[in-house]
């Protein structure tokens, strides 16, 4: 029986990756190893009785007394905290699905592919702030990443069968988020209940506001970079508001070839899941008739920084990709509340690239795991300090966020 664990079984890819399992068959068809959560421990306790898990973990400690009193009269493990985690993730299994959100994802999917167990990745951070790291444990222990990012799954499945020297470029679209026909005075003042509401679906709140300014695009850029092993020249950004198309990969023979369907996490982790087959998925079928014509406009690097930073991410590598998301967090949490404008974060992310790159060896590829986590401690704190650092400047004053240079 196929040995399966879900890490962050109780987010929104975890759940869409637990409906699968459930419609392939369930406890009767895989042996559920793990499965982890946060908070959301009512939950984690019912999904793990329906999987018959072997362990269910919580990342917090101060969890655990309710994970136990939830499993009661079950035979079912229960565990907490980041050791406990990474426990769980050298348990033998032949798929992890990684879908905790943020860094606390790195340390156990770093875990997994070091025992060489396939890790189907949808948490993008993973890539970004430790590609090279995780590609190289991937090589050494014989393990396998799955894209499940859905732009990286598309890009993926056409990239099957293909030889990467015929790859030109990737394309990776972007629905352009909720201020895409904005002009940039407004985009200035925009509120969080603005940059909150996407165009085209609902999401999580940051992810939204990611969507707004970019950052989750730029995120994908590096990921690609990462995880496809592209020159930064490669990759290209292009809007696509009806976002039907995920990603499309050019040849040198001009040909381009796309990857459609209707945005649904389940079809890249359905096949992530099921990969090399294809298997029979619950996701509604394009009508290309009904859907008339699909349009697209150039990612304007001025309109969103994001993109611009990005790509100076890529081009400097090494730790560069650590600090960006890093930043970006810090920068959204100011965001929301209240202390940052929207303009702002892109400018505090790039004054924290500014003031790392002083840092020695910024460039330099990672050596370990715990020097990505230090890196990613040390950008968080400049991030705040510098936020710290402006209050009573005025909401939208970015002078004090101006940045210096260009790493
Ligand atoms: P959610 O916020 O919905 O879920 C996150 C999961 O991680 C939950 O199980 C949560 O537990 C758990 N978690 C939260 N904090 C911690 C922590 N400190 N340590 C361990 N576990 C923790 O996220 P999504 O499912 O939306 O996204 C997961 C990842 O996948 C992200 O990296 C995201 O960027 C990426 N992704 C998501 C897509 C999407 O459509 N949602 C698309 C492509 C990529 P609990 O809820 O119990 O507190």
């Amino acid at each position: 029986m196929r040995r399966v664990s879900v890490f962050g079984s109780t987010g929104s890819i975890g759940v869409n990756t637990l409906d699968l399992l459930e419609r392939q068959g369930g406890a009767g068809a895989f042996q559920v190893v793990a499965l982890t959560g946060g908070r959301n421990v009512d939950l984690l306790a019912s999904q793990a009785r329906a999987l018959r898990a072997d362990i269910a973990v919580t990342a917090y400690e101060e969890c655990l007394p309710a994970l136990r009193a939830a499993l009661h009269g079950s035979e079912i493990e229960a565990a907490a905290g980041p050791a406990a985690l990474i426990e769980a993730a050298e348990r033998p299994a032949d798929w992890i699905m990684s879908a905790i959100v943020g860094a606390a994802a790195l340390a156990p999917g770093y875990a997994a592919l070091r025992h060489g167990t396939t890790l189907a990745l949808a948490n993008k951070e993973s890539m970004v702030a430790a590609g090279p790291l995780f590609l190289e444990a991937a090589r050494r222990h014989g393990a396998r990443i799955l894209p499940v990012d859905s732009e990286h799954s598309a890009v993926f499945q056409a990239l099957h069968g293909e030889d990467m020297a015929s790859v030109e470029r990737v394309i990776i679209t972007a629905s352009g988020g909720a201020f895409r026909d904005w002009p940039m005075e407004r985009i200035a003042r925009a509120t969080v209940a603005e940059a909150s509401t996407h165009p085209n679906w609902a999401m999580g709140q940051r992810i939204t506001i990611d969507s707004a300014s970019m950052f989750n695009k730029g995120m994908e850029l590096i990921e690609a970079k990462e995880l496809f092993g592209l020159r930064p020249d490669q990759i290209e950004a292009v809007i696509h508001p009806e976002s039907v198309i995920h990603a499309l990969v050019g040849f040198r023979d001009g040909a381009l070839m796309a990857h459609m369907g209707v945005p649904d996490m389940r079809h890249a982790i359905g096949y992530a899941l099921n990969w090399p087959e294809r298997a029979e998925l619950p996701v509604k079928r394009l009508d290309l008739a009904a859907l008339g014509s699909l349009s697209f406009r150039p990612a304007d690097p001025v309109r969103y920084p994001a993109l611009r930073l990005a790509r100076e991410v890529m081009a400097t590598g090494g730790l560069a990709g650590a600090v960006y998301n890093a930043a970006k967090e810090v920068a959204l949490d100011g965001f929301i509340a209240g202390a940052i404008g929207f303009l702002d974060m892109a400018a505090l992310v790039e004054q924290v690239l500014s003031d790392m790159s002083a840092r020695q060896g910024l460039g330099n590829p990672a050596t370990s795991l715990d020097e990505v986590l230090a890196t990613d401690a040390e950008a968080r704190a400049l991030g705040r300090a510098r936020i710290a650092g402006r209050h009573g400047a005025g909401r939208h004053d970015t002078s004090g966020l101006i940045p210096r240079g260009r790493i």
